[in-house]
């Protein structure tokens, strides 16, 4: 009797032993290099740490360096793209620097895609309750923090998983410096790429990310993408509600959100812009990273992925409402 319940532990063991091992050889290569919500959320506190990133902020060059050293790890150029501009807000012409990153994957004849966000922060907390807080720089946990969170974890899974096609992924300078009720002064480093670099880097389409890691998780189309870029906004966002459901939507906004994607819109190239608005830390001194979740990150972050592989798999050309109409 003993040995018979010895001889069904022997085979149990060995039968779990043989299934682990079978798991274990019938994973898929990519099995690992997930997007890893945790580890992007460290490059938030990261940026926090170092100060703020608005125009002779403490944490600029700290934050371009954290850029340059996860990228440059991956095997990825990147470059300092420098511009000047005057800004109003505070009274003097500021220097700006876009990163720029090219990922080349193995088909270097492939559409290129751009992933962009913006790696400054607001110069004043304007909607901060406290008054005497207000001239003072925000934190940028979200606003600012976790684009670059984003991207930067995004770029190691593309790479870990051989993503077959090109993207071009752009950090953005001096979005956050603008006037509230004058669209002139806000996303200066994506109106000088837009306006000096598309003929050295012909993107095709962009997704840019901008305030994603809120606890409280909701995406929605803003009319602007869904206005000049229906095909993309809609394939995007069919795609990402069925996956996540719970944080994105389909039913757009009643309202753009002027963001680094609106130059590009401008010169008809598709570019739609994921945000979510409804963040009430936005412009204030509590916009710090206990407001972030790993779990927003990651869910935004799998869900650009599996597009991304998606589309590689299935291209269809994107158009812009215009030629839409036209077809
Ligand atoms: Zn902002």
């Amino acid at each position: 009797m003993k040995l018979g319940i010895l001889m069904v532990n022997l085979l149990r063991s060995a039968l779990m032993i043989l299934v682990f091992l079978m798991l274990l050889l019938s994973a898929p290569p990519e099995a690992g290099a997930r997007f890893d919500g945790r580890r992007a959320f460290e490059f938030i506190k990261e940026q926090c740490e170092a100060g703020p990133r608005s125009p002779g902020g403490p944490g600029r060059e700290a934050c371009l360096v954290l850029m340059e050293r996860e990228l440059s790890a991956l095997g990825i150029h990147t470059h300092r793209q420098k511009f000047t501009v005057p800004l109003s807000l505070i009274k003097r012409i500021a220097e700006g620097t876009n990163l720029i990153a090219l990922y080349e994957g193995d088909r270097p004849t492939s559409d290129l895609i751009a992933l962009s966000t913006h790696w400054d922060t607001r110069p004043i907390a304007d909607l901060d309750p406290d008054p005497a807080l207000r001239g003072f720089p925000i934190p940028g946990g979200n606003d600012g923090g976790s684009g670059v969170a984003l991207l930067l974890e995004l770029a190691r899974v593309v790479k870990a998983r051989q993503y077959p096609g090109r993207i071009l992924f752009i950090f953005f300078d001096l979005e956050d410096s603008g006037i509230p009720g004058r669209d002139t002064d806000w996303c200066l480093g994506s109106r000088h790429f837009a306006a000096h670099s598309l003929c050295d880097y012909p993107v095709s389409w962009g997704i840019n990310v901008d305030m994603i890691a809120d606890r409280d998780l909701k995406i929605r189309p803003e009319l602007f993408s869904l206005e000049k870029a229906p095909d993309l906004t809609r394939e995007f966002w069919t795609f990402a509600e069925q996956r996540a459901p719970f944080h994105f939507s389909r039913n757009p906004l009643d309202f753009g959100i002027f963001d680094d994607h609106k130059p590009f819109l401008d010169l008809g190239i598709p570019w739609i812009n994921l945000i979510d608005f409804s963040y009430p830390p936005w412009h204030t001194h509590e916009d710090t990273p206990d407001k972030c979740s790993p779990i927003s990150l990651e869910i935004v972050g799998n869900t650009i992925l599996e597009f991304l592989f998606h589309h590689s798999e299935n291209p269809v050309k994107f158009y812009l409402n215009n030629e839409n109409q036209r077809r």
